[in-house]
C-alpha cells in the first residue's frame, strides 16, 4: 500500500455505511453488500417474473434488469443523492451497481452493445447540477459499453402528480433521439422505474430508430 494511502487512512478512516466496521476502500463492507436485498441476476430477465411483468408496462423493451426494490437503504441513498446532493450516497450506489452489474454480466444478461442514459431536461440538469443516473451508472458502464449521448428530454409536468394514463401521454412527446441506432442492442438506463412509462417511451423511440434489442435497466423498481 502506498504511503499516501496509509496516511489518508490514518487521517480519514473509512467505515462501512451499514455496520460501521472499518474498511479500506469501499463504502460498504463485503458482508453488508452481500446482505442487501437485491434481485438475483441468476433469474435473468426480470420481465419473466409474473409479479414484475404485471406491474410494469414495458411493451417496447426486450428485457429488464435492476438492483432492487425502491425501499429501505436503496431508497434512502437514492433520495440522499438526488434531493440532498450527498456524494457519499453516490459512492454507495456505485458500489451496489458495480456489484450487481458484474453478476448480471456473469449470467450473460443483458445482450447489449451500447448504453443510453435517460437524460434530465436541461433546466432540471442546470438546477440540480448533475444527472444522478450518469453519476452512478456512468463510471460502472463506461469501461464496458459505449455510452451514446443521443437522447434528450424536454421539460414535462412532474410524473409524480400524474396518473398512469397521463404519464404515458406526458412521456410520449418528451424525448428526442439525435441519431439512427440501426442494428444496435441498447441498454436504456434510469434510476427508478415507477410504471415504465418514461423508459418505455425512450425504448419506443430507439426501436423506431432501428435498435434490434432494447433492455431497460434501473437502480430500483418501485414496489406496488
Ligand atoms: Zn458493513
Amino acid at each position: 500500500m502506498s504511503l499516501s494511502r496509509v496516511l489518508a487512512q490514518a487521517l480519514f478512516p473509512r467505515y462501512c455505511a451499514c455496520c460501521q466496521c472499518p474498511i479500506a476502500h469501499a463504502a460498504l463492507c463485503t458482508p453488508c453488500l452481500e446482505a442487501l436485498p437485491l434481485f438475483f441476476p441468476e433469474e435473468g430477465n426480470l420481465l419473466l417474473r409474473a409479479d414484475i411483468q404485471s406491474q410494469f408496462s414495458l411493451p417496447d423493451c426486450d428485457g429488464l434488469i435492476a438492483c432492487g426494490w425502491y425501499h429501505g437503504v436503496l431508497k434512502r441513498w437514492l433520495c440522499d443523492l438526488k434531493l440532498r446532493q450527498r456524494r457519499h450516497a453516490a459512492a454507495l450506489l456505485r458500489q451496489v451497481i458495480a456489484y450487481q452489474w458484474q453478476h448480471y454480466c456473469t449470467e450473460q444478461v443483458p445482450d447489449v452493445d451500447a448504453a443510453i442514459i435517460i437524460p434530465l431536461p436541461w433546466p432540471r440538469l442546470i438546477n440540480r447540477g448533475f444527472n444522478q443516473v450518469m453519476q452512478t451508472w456512468g463510471s460502472v458502464l463506461n469501461d464496458q459499453l459505449p455510452i451514446l449521448p443521443v437522447l434528450s428530454k424536454r421539460m414535462t409536468p412532474t410524473q409524480q402528480t400524474l396518473d398512469r394514463r397521463a404519464r404515458l401521454y406526458n412521456q410520449r412527446q418528451a424525448f428526442t433521439l439525435a441519431s439512427a441506432l440501426t442494428g444496435r442492442r441498447i441498454l436504456l438506463v434510469d434510476d427508478v422505474i415507477t410504471t415504465g412509462a418514461t423508459i418505455n417511451a425512450a425504448a419506443q423511440l430507439c426501436r423506431r430508430a432501428g435498435a434490434t434489442q432494447i433492455w431497460a435497466c434501473a437502480t430500483c423498481l418501485t414496489p406496488a
